[in-house]
């Protein structure tokens, strides 16, 4: 009643016109009340509950609660599931969170669409097993559930590590769905779900052309077929059809109209090879035989092939070469022709080349005079042509560019084939460096007609380089050389360009070179130095870790960011060695600040690795070396790789990554964000922490889209037990922004610059702290 009277007093029960009265009937109600009561009062800023009981002698007792804490932390609870959901529900792949009894805690929309599950039956608590009952087919049903079991399974027995397993079901109308689980201790486990069916399918037509890659790659000069026996269709290659002179005549797919091309004298026997084959007694097929050319004649061919058996055995598909065997006999005179000439286009190769620029550079004893010039001519991504046409396609637009560039040219002028996709040109009868640029012209408009390839048109273009003799040259291939150089100034220009050789052009590539050669000594003329950027704890505000960043200090022109010279390093191999004397420099720097500022020393130290150390097999041990010899503790140390590194090499990388984990070593992601970006290959490697690139912390000014993406790479990486650090914190909004994401680390210019070893000595002595203003 007192506790009444004070509430009643402090007016929390609002403006009451009879005071006594009102008490009076409360505690009636209370003494009245037969079942438990609860109420709540705010004491002090606590939150106190009031429970009331009757206890079966009629006596009333009253319990004081304080519910503070409890109330807080459901309330934080609510946030966080309520974060969760709006994470799953941006999610592209299906998701459940279930208990460790199989129930369901949580589910996306996505997860609802896959299945097609109503709203009215699926509730918190329910089987996931019942709800897929319920929603799909009996056969489907068996199939998710049967992997589901497997799965489990698997959690069950890798609980502790926060294990990740994927399953591949098969579902009515050939859907193809990716199961992974991901199990979190004894909370449950976390199970997606990923429509692959696309993803199937495309891999099974790759499946498919991969076969008929890997025979072109057994006989680069054959003509390939693959007569897929069940729908009577027989596929050609281009070259199949230039050999029979058909390679612009609409194309047959009808294997009948092929055997009819065969000379009667030669079919039954080629019937039987055939048959001896798809019936199993021969282990391939081998026959030759007479076709018809499309001028008229016979020649002769070989063919071989393979039959391609389904699961009882019975042949489906036959795939294999044909070879025009009428040439061997040629072989003697092919021998010379191979010496001089290229065997795609016919064209003289670069030996011919040079011996006809050298005559005529013999017949013009004035090299003031531009009466002759040598063409560079390189094709503009030929290598993307070849790479997605295949070779054989690629080969016949060589061939086909050579006969229009043989059209251009005069009688007189050569044309040869030098390497892959540059040709070289020696234009004669000319009388100055402009007409030597108007046939440039001529050769460029004239590539720019589509070519027509098979079924296919073709657009190309090439980049020249012209080397004219008044710019003076000693011999031919010199003068080559110099087309060469002026070609790379073309190319830079963009494509479809030309560039004539001069000698600036001469000193740039020498530039580049004398840049090369000094890298080449700075390791040893200790010209690399290591700036340091402190990594902040978004917790406490004070310096967590470092990074590692290289500077290299040159002689005459200061000092080089890494942009300007670890490309180089690297196509040099010169990487090896710097990324070394990185790694050293940082490690000694290390035991410096641990032995002269003790407990403010920084505890790690971050230290980037470039792709090709981590193709090093000896790299492992070299560390171990490094850090033994330096005095640190692997575990002080951090290494930086980033997703396209490893992608570039899975295998090895991964072992890699597996050894250095034993010696200790923290394992950091670097860039997240602008490679692959695949969540669902990280858990195959040991990181600890993964690095959110910059354009993802910069873009979280632009679009509220991009802070739900950084909102589920951190939700997921926190899944798998990784730390987040955030690159590039520029401003104290995006500090706020990956506070609210619940980032814990982050660097950049709003903490501080990379700085030289000396300054960061001062931060750390001082022990500098940033505020961290609380997340929004
Ligand atoms: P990274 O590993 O991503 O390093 C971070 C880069 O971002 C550094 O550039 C750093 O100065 C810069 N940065 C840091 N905070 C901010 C910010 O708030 N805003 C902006 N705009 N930039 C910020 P840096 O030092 O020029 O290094 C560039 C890259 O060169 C590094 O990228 C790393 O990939 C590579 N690199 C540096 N040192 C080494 C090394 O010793 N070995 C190897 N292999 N690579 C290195
Ligand atoms: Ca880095
Ligand atoms: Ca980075």
């Amino acid at each position: 009643e007192q506790i009444a009277r004070l509430r009643l007093e402090r007016g929390e029960f609002g403006d009451i016109a009879d005071p006594e009265r009102f008490l009076a009937d409360r505690m009636a109600a209370f003494r009245r009340a037969s079942t438990e009561t609860t109420e709540e009062m705010l004491l002090d800023g606590r939150l106190i509950e009031i429970r009331r009981l009757r206890s079966p002698d009629g006596m009333l007792v009253s319990l004081y609660l304080d519910a503070t804490e409890r109330r807080r932390a459901e309330q934080e609870k609510a946030a966080a599931a309520a974060l969760i959901k709006t994470t799953f529900d941006h999610m592209s792949d299906g998701l459940t969170a279930l208990d460790n009894k199989g129930n369901l805690l949580n589910w996306n929309t996505r997860f609802m669409d896959l299945f097609a599950i109503q709203n009215d039956t699926i509730e918190v608590g329910m089987s996931l097993r019942d709800v897929i009952s319920t929603a799909l087919s009996e056969t489907d049903a068996d199939a998710l559930r049967f992997a589901l079991d497997r799965l489990s399974g698997a959690a069950g027995q890798l609980k502790a590590d926060n294990a990740l397993d994927t399953e591949f079901v098969r579902l009515s109308q050939d859907r193809w769905i990716q199961v992974s689980c991901s199990s979190m201790a004894d909370r449950g486990m976390v199970i997606t779900y990923t429509d692959i069916s696309d993803r199937e399918r495309t891999s099974e037509a790759l499946r498919r052309s991969e076969e008929r890659y890997a025979l072109a790659a057994a006989g680069a000069n054959d003509g390939l077929w693959d007569w897929n026996i069940e729908e009577d269709h027989l596929y050609t290659s281009p070259r199949w059809r230039d050999m029979l002179g058909l390679g612009n005549d609409p194309i047959t797919e009808k294997p009948k109209e092929w055997f009819d091309r065969v000379n009667p004298k030669d079919i039954e026997e080629l019937q039987m090879d055939i048959d001896a084959h798809l019936e199993g007694r021969t282990d391939h097929l081998q026959s030759r035989f007479r076709i018809m050319h499309a001028d008229g004649v016979y020649i002769w061919a070989l063919a071989r092939a393979i039959a391609v058996r389904d699961n009882n055995g019975k042949a489906v598909r036959l795939t294999g070469s044909l070879t025009d065997i009428t040439e061997r006999k040629r072989t003697e005179e092919k021998l010379i022709r191979d010496a001089l000439y290229d065997t795609v286009t016919g064209l003289p190769n670069r030996a011919l080349f040079l011996d006809r620029i050298e005559q005529e550079r013999r017949r013009h004893s004035d090299a003031n005079e531009d009466k002759y010039a040598v063409l560079l001519l390189d094709l503009d991504r030929f290598k993307v042509i070849n790479d997605s046409l295949g070779h054989d396609l690629g080969d016949a637009l060589l061939i086909k560019v050579a006969r229009r560039l043989e059209n251009v040219l005069k009688a007189g002028d050569s044309i040869a084939r030098l390497t892959a996709d540059e040709f070289g040109v020696l234009l004669t009868g000319i009388k100055s460096e402009d007409e030597a640029l108007e046939t440039v012209h001529w050769l460029q408009s004239d590539l720019a007609a589509a070519f027509q390839i098979g079924d296919q048109e073709i657009f190309t273009s090439a980049c020249i380089g012209i080397a004219t003799p008044s710019k003076g040259f000693s011999d031919a291939e010199e003068m080559l050389r110099a087309a060469d150089i002026a070609m790379y100034k073309a190319k830079a220009k963009g494509q479809s360009s030309s560039a004539i050789f001069d000698s600036q052009m001469q000193t740039r590539a020498i530039t580049q070179m004398q840049l090369e050669n000094d890298l080449r000594r700075a390791v040893d003329r200790d010209e690399i130095e290591m700036y340091y950027q402190p990594i902040i704890s978004f917790d406490t505000g004070e310096i967590a870790g470092v990074e590692a960043l290289a500077r290299w200090r040159h002689p005459d022109r200061g000092t080089v960011v890494p942009a300007d010279f670890i490309p180089l390093a690297e196509d040099t191999g010169l990487i090896n060695a710097i990324g070394t004397t990185a790694l050293r420099l940082a490690c000694r720097q290390l035991k410096v600040w641990d032995d002269t500022l003790g407990s403010k020393a920084p505890k790690t130290m971050s230290v980037n690795l470039s792709g090709r150390q981590l193709q090093s097999p000896d790299m492992v041990r070299e560390i171990e070396l490094i850090l033994a010899r330096e005095g640190i503790d692997g575990s002080q140390l951090k290494l930086e790789v980033t997703e396209s590194m490893i992608m570039m090499n899975p295998e090895i990388t991964s072992r890699i990554l597996m050894d250095l984990k034993e010696l200790g070593v923290a394992l950091s992601i670097d860039d997240f964000g602008t490679g692959y970006s695949s969540l669902s290959y990280l858990h195959r490697f040991p990181f600890d922490t993964l690095k959110i690139d910059r354009s993802f912390v910069v873009s979280m000014d632009e679009k509220k889209e991009n802070m739900e993406i950084i909102r589920s790479i951190v939700l997921l990486a926190h899944s798998l037990g990784m730390d987040i650090i955030a690159e590039g914190v520029e401003s104290e909004r995006h500090l706020r922004r990956l506070k609210a994401l619940n980032c814990e680390y982050g660097q950049g210019f709003f903490f501080a610059t990379p700085q030289p070893a000396d300054k960061l000595s001062e931060m750390l002595r001082a022990e500098k702290r940033w505020d961290i203003p609380s997340g929004d």
